[in-house]
């Protein structure tokens, strides 16, 4: 029965195949149910139709528009122009005279214009100022690169106009540069009081932006309110519709209701939008959490004796946190119910081994067992690692590489179950995959599989177990967004004997000095990894840096330079590996495939370029590649200055601590949850209005409230219920609703 299901579920596309076989959700979706829209409430069809219907959309615009919103899954639609929420507001209020206007703050003022100074001919970066004055003083405007008539007709002399912009003291003068408008007494009578700014494109002003916005809130129905009222009372939040209303038109703000100047998320509506989005994550997290408890799970554990076996042969102890996550994971296999529970630990903590013997404990049980890795490298690693450790298991590597004789041959054993451990990637939950009996499902690297890669695999299977690792750690608040149905095992000890990791930042203009410095240690036989960095987001240009670089260590070192790119074909890719981890090349440059998971102990130093362009949770995953042996290791990160306040920081960060939850934390701080999860390039939904960084409180308030939803109410069919329903259509995180059935 499990092979039919397998074969007759599209796993892959459909989250929801994998809940399929207990017939309760066939039954909730009949013959339709393909057309999985068209289960949205009708009442927000406005808002998921096409953006390029709405009126002021043309041929010309609509591409644009595209770009800016569109997806390559999806067109741009009505909802991403509301949800694309303006950056702030420019004031448009008369600031009366020149002296009273402050300084730093964006202001319009009515002036007349006395003097040009235009940009001297061949003066290279001089600007053309213009003096302008009032009463009350004078204010230089200044323009850097525009042509002269251009500046002259805009400010003829003599002329009325009124500015709008920053103005600074520079010099004790005033100045303001690059006006961001400038009209005349019409224009003016045109502006509204307070302008909203939005992230433009090119070719797309955020004046048209705003129109089309604008136009978008027309088309905003009437929705049912999901937020509890006591809770929004007690907060002062606004209505759904009225804080779009108010972010998108803040000239309609009630007066002193807020003060749409202040930078996002500090106002109401930004945080009434925020913890709508907030809740429904949360809110499809808990549907999926409780869904897993109600479903009956399996014993997975035999008597022990099998795993204490492999244990025991294991050429090292377990630390004392292997061991407490060791039997976490036991104590969830050996109960009647569903495991899930994500694995974190460091890079270099010893997952591998947990992992190894959690398997064993399935096996141990009569069922199979898989481990999945995200790269081809990572699973070979796996398999090549875990081999020599599974005393007796029988272990087999399924990648997308395989010959056509030898994965049917592996599918073949699969199915008869001669197979107990199968280790592979994405391969693994194609449709043709089938377990005889799969009892332990592990997930390397957890973040780069989405939660519906997740359900695919569990659906090979019978009450499938789950165990998830993640080498990188994840800041409280990014685990409760993406894994808050999980139960977590953290590993937060470092097997013994581990030398610290001496980092230095260098500026490039010193390479000659890294490379003298090389010289010597590979003269005294260490091994170095050189990572040249992301320089574009295309493979072929960062392929091109990794080239050079090669030829250039090759004048220096000869052939005992290797490179390795992600470009390579995958035999290629192996051997160099080999070559590197055999030590018959000492130094690897390469691109960022070697950044996950890769294991040779010999290697001691770790040169990154252009370290200021990678993430910390990356430098910290890079790094994490050397202090795997006995010996003393060393990281430096080279840097092309001058480096912005954040960029020092965070190079700072990285010389300051290997403490990588430290590092995670920064991370976020500094830089914004969608690059610290690495969701951006994945594309996994970040969120859209609520900002990790800023909104925790209103995440952690977001979960509770869920959970208390699905507890209460776990079929959402009280009347919040039914609102809450139309939340997470809205969201678009309907895939939970499914999980409940329609009704
Ligand atoms: P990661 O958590 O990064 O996947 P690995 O499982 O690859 O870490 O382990 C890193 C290295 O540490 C491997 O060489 C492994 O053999 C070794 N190792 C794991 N556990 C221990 C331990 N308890 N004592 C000593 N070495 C260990
Ligand atoms: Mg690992």
């Amino acid at each position: 029965m499990t092979d039919a299901r397998a074969t007759q579920d599209p796993a892959l596309k459909d989250p929801d195949a994998a809940e399929s076989s207990e017939g309760e959700v066939a039954r909730a979706r009949p013959a339709a149910s393909a057309d999985a829209p068209a289960l949205r409430p009708s009442i927000l069809d406005a808002l998921f139709a096409p953006a390029r219907a709405l009126p002021g959309i043309g041929p010309k615009m609509a591409p644009l528009i595209e770009k800016l919103l569109g997806t390559p899954e999806r067109e741009a639609r009505v909802v991403d122009l509301l949800f694309h929420l303006p950056q702030g507001g420019v004031a448009r209020k008369l600031m009366g005279s020149i002296s009273d206007a402050p300084a730093g703050e964006p202001v319009t003022i009515g002036v007349t214009v006395v003097a040009h100074r235009p940009a001297q001919i061949g003066s290279g970066r001089r600007p053309h100022r213009v003096l302008v004055e009032d009463a009350t003083g004078d204010i230089s405007l200044v323009f850097f690169g525009m042509p002269r008539a251009r500046v002259e007709k805009m400010l003829p002399l003599g002329a009325h106009r009124y500015i709008t912009g920053r103005i600074d003291l520079w010099d004790g003068t005033r100045q303001m540069v690059h006006p961001s408008r400038i009209v005349d007494e019409a224009g003016l009578a045109e502006l509204p009081a307070v302008e909203p700014v939005y992230g433009a494109t090119e070719g797309l002003t955020s004046r048209a932006i705003n129109k089309l916005a604008v136009a978008a809130l027309d088309r905003l129905p009437v929705l049912p309110e999901w937020q509890d009222p006591a809770w929004l009372e007690k907060n002062r939040l606004p209505a759904f519709a009225d804080a779009l209303r108010l972010e998108h038109r803040p000239e309609e703000a009630p007066p002193k209701a807020e003060d749409p100047l202040q930078p996002p998320p500090a106002t109401p509506s930004r945080k009434r939008l925020a913890y709508d989005e907030l809740l429904a994550s949360q809110l499809a997290l808990a549907l999926l959490r409780a869904r897993q408890r109600r479903k009956a799970g399996r014993v997975n554990a035999g008597d022990g004796a099998l795993s204490a076996r492999i244990e025991a042969a294991l050429p090292f102890a377990l630390t004392g946190a292997q061991a407490r996550a060791v039997a976490e994971i036991r104590a969830d296999l050996a109960a009647p119910r569903r495991m899930l529970r994500l694995l974190q630990g460091d890079v270099g903590s010893g997952k591998t081994a947990v992992a190894l013997l959690a398997m064993a404990s399935a096996v141990e049980a009569g069922r199979q067992a898989a481990l999945m890795a995200p790269t081809e490298i990572l699973a070979r690693q796996h398999f090549e690692r875990l081999k020599p450790l599974a005393g007796g298991l029988r272990l087999r590597l399924m990648t997308g590489r395989d010959r056509a004789a030898e994965r049917k041959s592996t599918l073949a054993a699969l199915a008869a179950g001669e197979i107990d451990i199968l280790v592979g990637t994405h391969a693994l939950f194609q449709e043709a995959v089938t377990f005889r009996d799969l009892g332990l499902a592990v997930v390397d690297e957890q973040h780069r599989f989405g939660v519906h890669q997740r359900l695919a695999l569990g659906a090979k299977g019978e009450a499938v177990d789950f165990l998830v690792m993640t080498a990188t750690p994840i800041p409280r608040t990014l685990a409760l967004t993406f894994f808050g149905d999980m139960d977590v095992s953290i590993l937060d000890e470092k097997p013994a004997g581990r030398q610290p990791i001496r980092t230095i930042t260098l500026p490039t203009e010193r390479i000659d000095e890294v490379v003298a410095g090389l010289a010597r240690a590979i003269a005294g036989g260490e091994r170095v990894y050189w990572i040249c960095p992301l320089v574009e987001e295309s493979e072929f240009v960062d392929l091109a840096a990794a080239a050079e670089r090669f030829d250039d260590l090759r004048q220096h070192f000869g052939d005992a330079v290797g490179l390795i790119h992600g470009k390579m074909p995958g035999p290629e890719k192996d051997a160099a590996m080999a070559r590197f981890a055999a030590g018959e090349t000492k130094l690897l440059v390469s691109t960022t495939v070697v950044e996950v998971g890769v294991d040779v102990p010999e290697a001691t130093i770790m040169v990154i370029e252009h370290a200021e362009r990678f993430g910390l949770a990356q430098l910290h995953q890079l790094r994490g590649r050397v202090g795997r042996g006995s010996k003393a290791s060393s990281c430096l990160l080279l840097y092309r200055g001058p480096l912005g306040q954040v960029s020092r920081a965070r190079l700072e960060m990285m010389r300051a601590s290997e403490d990588g939850f430290r590092i995670a934390e920064a991370d976020l701080k500094l830089r914004g949850e969608g690059e610290v999860l690495g969701t951006r390039q994945s594309g996994m939904a970040a969120f859209r209005l609520a900002r990790l960084e800023s909104d925790a409180a209103l995440l952690e308030a977001a979960r509770d409230d869920a959970r208390m939803i699905v507890e209460r109410d776990p079929g959402l069919k009280s009347p919040r219920g039914q609102a809450l329903r139309v939340l997470l259509y809205l969201f678009e995180r309907e895939a939970a609703i499914r999980l409940i059935g329609a009704g």
